[in-house]
Formats: structure tokens, sequence, C-alpha cells
């Protein structure tokens, strides 16, 4: 099953998937009103009256090929708005809809559900993480669910790095420094930081993006590298990953490094409790989702040395507040939420999101289905 689910999303596997999904389109485009005509029963009103279907898109700033994709079989509502669409005005602009293109920051619930009414057919996301979907009511509803997981992994992992490297070597506070004008001479202690060289970093949740991370730190020669999940994984083996409890890994892991998805049993995982049993020298790195970490216990936590620092590509809220007690404190290095912020990656993300809706329009293979 693992195995399945690894190669599903494996680059090469994706290549091919998506190249065979785009095929079918442009074949299906060919006998188009013949499939149409075939597939009344079982598609929405707008596609059995032989209309394009309608599609909201929720946001004005998806990546062109996705967009340009859409544009040739489907009406787009677009929220044409920079950011965002609220709430009230999503529920007004997903009545009558057949499909929704949407990002993580779009809650779609019971409530926007029954807005949209009982024709729409798919839900596609630009994300990996689907903790913004009830997946019961899609589910109940027959809606079909797409996302995006593999494509951003890469992209994710290489920020993960990024942000340890950050955080550990105090690179923000570093360039600050200069600034100040602190920088007066080379100093022997001078903003000093722990090496991955040797250090034991422990990964909790490895999936695609926690492996990937694995497998880029092992090159720093790190001496070992701890793992928490619900499974033994057998790709651990590539990097000499060890399944541990999680309390062993906070105990023992210089680095801890978030990177599960965000469940009820996620949620605050990193409580003050938690904090309590890592090393007092030890760096967290959350580019998982912010509510894993019980945000006010991190504060103190770094505040009166209970861990020595903190990287955060998430937090709660999103964006933080300006007067965050976070961004005060040099010991935390805070990204906007970039962890997939690489321009192919976005791209790919956008396009696979719209085959995703295209598909279940066409009555073909979803290329990257949430199986519900
Ligand atoms: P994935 O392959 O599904 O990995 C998620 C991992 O979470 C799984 O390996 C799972 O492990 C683990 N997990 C779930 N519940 C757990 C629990 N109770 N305790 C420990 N581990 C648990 O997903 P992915 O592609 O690596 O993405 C991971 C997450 O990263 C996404 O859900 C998303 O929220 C986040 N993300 C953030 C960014 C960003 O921009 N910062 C970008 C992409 C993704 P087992 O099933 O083996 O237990």
């Amino acid at each position: 099953m693992v195995s399945l689910i690894r190669r599903s999303t494996s680059p090469l596997f994706l290549a091919k998937r998506l190249l065979q999904v785009e095929q079918n389109l442009i074949n299906s485009d060919k006998i188009r009103s013949k499939h149409l005509r075939l597939s009344m029963s079982s598609t929405s009103e707008s596609v059995a009256a032989n209309k394009p279907p309608k599609v909201l898109v929720t946001r004005p700033d998806v990546p062109t090929v996705g967009l340009e994709l859409l544009k040739k079989k489907c009406n787009l509502v677009i929220w044409d708005k920079p950011g965002p669409i609220p709430r009230n005005m999503l529920m007004e602009r997903i009545a009558g809809v057949d499909g929704v293109f949407c990002t993580l920051v779009d809650k779609i619930d019971e409530e926007i559900l029954t807005a949209a009414g009982p024709q729409l057919k798919v839900v596609a996301t630009m994300s990996v993480g689907f903790d913004h979907l009830d997946l019961k009511a899609l589910m109940e509803r027959n809606i079909k669910v797409g996302y995006t997981p593999g494509i951003l992994t890469d992209a994710t992992a290489e920020l993960t790095v990024a942000l340890l490297l950050a955080t550990s070597r105090r690179l923000l506070e570093a360039n600050k420094a200069i600034s100040r004008g602190e920088w007066t001479s080379w100093a022997p202690t001078w903003m000093c930081g722990p090496g991955l060289s040797n250090a034991t970093v422990g990964i909790v949740g490895l999936g695609r993006i926690g492996a990937q991370v694995a497998k880029c730190l092992k090159s720093f020669n790190v001496a070992k590298i701890l793992y928490t999940s619900r499974t033994e994984k057998r790709e651990a083996a590539e990097f000499g990953g060890r399944k541990v409890s999680i309390d062993d890994l906070v105990a023992q892991s210089d680095f801890v490094i978030v990177t599960c998805a965000l469940t009820p049993e996620t949620s605050g995982l990193f409580n003050k409790k938690m904090f309590e049993k890592m090393k007092k020298t030890a760096i967290l790195v959350n580019t998982s989702r912010g509510p894993i970490v019980d945000q006010p216990a991190l504060i103190e936590a770094l505040k009166n040395g209970t861990i020595r620092a903190a990287g955060l590509d998430v937090m709660t809220p999103e964006p933080i507040p300006l007067d965050s007690e976070l961004l005060k404190l040099d010991n935390c290095v805070i990204l906007p939420h970039i962890g997939s912020a690489s321009c192919e990656t976005r791209d790919e993300m956008a396009r696979v999101t719209a085959l995703n809706i295209l598909a279940v329009f066409e009555n073909t293979q979803m290329p990257l289905p949430l199986d519900l």
C-alpha cells in the first residue's frame, strides 16, 4: 500500500500520468459533442445542457497555465479582488457552480457546500494539505476531490532545510546585526549556532516531505535520523532513519522538524509539556501547519530558554499580526508560508489542479484524486 502511494507520487509516475491525462483531454476534445451526449446522465446540469461547466476560481493570481487550461473548456467565475475570497463572497459566488478551484486558505465546509448546491461535482485544491476541506461533507455529497501531492515535495523540503539553517546559523539575526553597525570585526564566538554535523535530527511525520528532508540532511553528516509515524517506513533505510516514539524523538533530537499532516491527533502536539521534554539546546522547525504548535507555549519556551530556537513557515493565525511577540524574538525565524513557492512548483500545482477539475467533467481519471 505504502509503496503504491509512493509510486503514485514519484516524479516519473506523475509525469507519465499527467501526460496521459492531457492526451485524454485532447482526444476527448475531438469527440467532445459525442462525449457530452454520452455522459449526460452522470454530469452536471450545465454539462448535460451542452453548456461549458461553470467553475469558481477563488482568486485572480492563480498561475496562468492553470487558468488557460480551464478557460478552454469551462465558464470561469474568478474572484477578481487581490487576496483570498472573503467567506460571504465565497458563499455567494459558489452558488450554482459545477467545480471549484481553491487553495488552502479557502475553508470548504458543510455551509459552503450547501450554498453551492447539488450540481457541484468537483473541488480541487492547489495544495497537498487538505485540512481546510470537510472531507465527510464532500463524501456525503459524492463530490470528487483533487489535490497536489508529490508535486511540491522537493520545493517544500528545500525550504525546510533553508529554514533550519537560517534558524540554527542565525542568518537573519546576523544580517540585521550588520545593518545596526554591530559588525565591528571578526569575532571568535559572535553569531555562533549549532551545526548539523554529528547532530541527531528528529522528523515528526515521515511522509513525502519528511523523507525528502531526511535525505537532504543526510548529506550534512548528521549522526542519527529519528522519525515518528503510525507505520514503519521502508524508505527510511535509505538514510538510516529509525522509528521511535514522539517522547524519545524529542528527548534525543538536536533538531526537531515537523512535517506531519494537521489532524485532530497532531493539533497542539507541540505544547508546554512537549517543549519541556525537548533538549534545552534543541531547535524546532515547523513547515507543516501552524495549529500543530501551541503558539503561546512556544513563545514562552523561546523566551525562557526551554528550547534554543524555532523556525516557522506556518503559524497561527496567518498572516501573523505585526504585534506578535514571535516577531520580536531573535531566536525565532518566521517565513510567510512559502514552503512550495518555487516558480516551477506553483505553475505545476496550478496545472494539475486544473487537470483534476477537467478530468471530472470529461469523465476520465483524475490525475491526483484524494481518496475519500
Ligand atoms: P504526506 O506524505 O501525507 O505526509 C504526512 C505525514 O504525516 C504522513 O507520513 C503521516 O504519517 C504523518 N502523520 C499523520 N498523522 C500523524 C500523527 N498523528 N503522528 C505522526 N505523524 C502523522 O504529506 P506531505 O506531502 O509530506 O505533506 C505534509 C504536510 O506538509 C501537509 O499535510 C501540509 O500540511 C504541509 N505542507 C506545507 C507546505 C508549506 O508551504 N509550508 C507545503 C506543502 C505541504 P503516517 O501516515 O505514516 O503515520
